[in-house]
């Protein structure tokens, strides 16, 4: 048996990366009677027919992490990529984005693209913010090629998704580190398009240098409403610290007095923004509730 992984799956056939090549295989009967469903991303053992040279899954490896949607297993990072400008960027956008993947209990790294651009926003100052909370930040630009060596060594080796709005730059990256990916640039429009007609598969693309990212940008829906009210805490990483130290037991840190968190707000220590970020988002849970 050889070692290989999921890269694509279409039609009950899975096309699998082992020693160098692309094998296209079934899965053994008995997974389906079991009721696992190889998906992109597993890490799995096959044997290969030497006549026909077509693959078969024997064995699935443990999954570290699952995601739903897109369907992929063993992703072991988010790159969440927002622009400095064009599009501006919305902070709380960025924390929702950040909310999610935390739940995801993936590793993360925050990217501020087009840093070639003006903006309003002190692209600086973001970085401290992100920083302070506990994220790796990278700074880059496809127009002048800045932090682009700092991209790669973050997606050396990892499997990774991309996510983010329209429009940041998250394709020009990856065309950017790796010529041969030619993901599609330009219009928002352009790209939705092309998706309504041709079905969508998620692929893994393999990085010359190691590591794999997928073809797709994850994340697109961002729930939040159905987080119960005292986990919100945990996906804001710089308050985890915190948590037990407050005067009442379940302090969400709204109106409860003696509260560290809102004592680190007001202190500088946790960045204001990000606090408000979290006060509107338990805002959106408790008025979900309420139906
Ligand atoms: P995606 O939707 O996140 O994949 O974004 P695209 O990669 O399609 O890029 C959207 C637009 O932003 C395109 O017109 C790109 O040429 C432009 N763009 C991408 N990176 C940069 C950058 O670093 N600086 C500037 N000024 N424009 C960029
Ligand atoms: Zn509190």
């Amino acid at each position: 048996m050889i070692d290989g992984i999921i890269i694509k799956g279409i039609g009950g056939f899975y096309y699998i990366k082992a020693e160098d090549k692309v094998y296209e295989c079934k899965a053994r009967g008995r997974f389906r009677k079991d009721k696992i469903i190889p998906v992109v991303g597993d890490k799995v053992k096959i044997t290969i027919d030497p006549i026909t040279d077509k693959g078969m899954i024997e064995e699935i490896m443990p999954r570290k992490t699952q995601l739903i949607r897109p369907c992929v297993a063993n992703v072991s990072q988010a790159i969440i990529v927002f622009a400095i400008q064009n599009p501006e960027p919305n902070l709380s956008l960025l924390d929702r984005f950040l909310v999610t993947v935390e739940m995801e209990e993936l590793d993360i790294v925050i990217c501020f693209n087009k840093t070639d651009l003006e903006s309003k926003v002190d692209v600086d100052n973001l970085q401290e913010i992100y920083s302070n909370a506990g994220y790796r930040v990278i700074k880059t630009s496809t127009k002048q090629q800045i932090g682009l060596e700092d991209l790669k060594e973050e997606l050396k080796n990892q499997i990774t998704v991309f996510a983010g709005p329209s429009g940041v730059g998250k394709s020009s990256l990856l065309n950017m580190i790796q010529s041969d990916l030619q993901l599609q640039v330009g219009e928002i429009s352009n790209k939705n398009n092309r998706g309504k007609h041709t079905t969508r598969h998620v692929e893994l693309m393999q990085l010359e240098f190691g590591g794999w990212v997928l073809d797709t940008p994850g994340f697109s829906s961002l729930e939040v409403e159905n987080i119960d009210i005292g986990d919100l805490q945990y996906y804001f990483r710089e308050f985890t610290p915190l948590i037990g130290s407050c005067k009442f037991n379940g302090c969400i840190h709204l109106n409860e007095p003696e509260c560290a968190v809102k004592q680190s707000v007001s202190q500088n220590q946790i960045s204001k923004l990000r606090y408000n970020t979290y006060i509107q988002l338990l805002g959106e849970i408790q008025k979900n509730r309420r139906y």
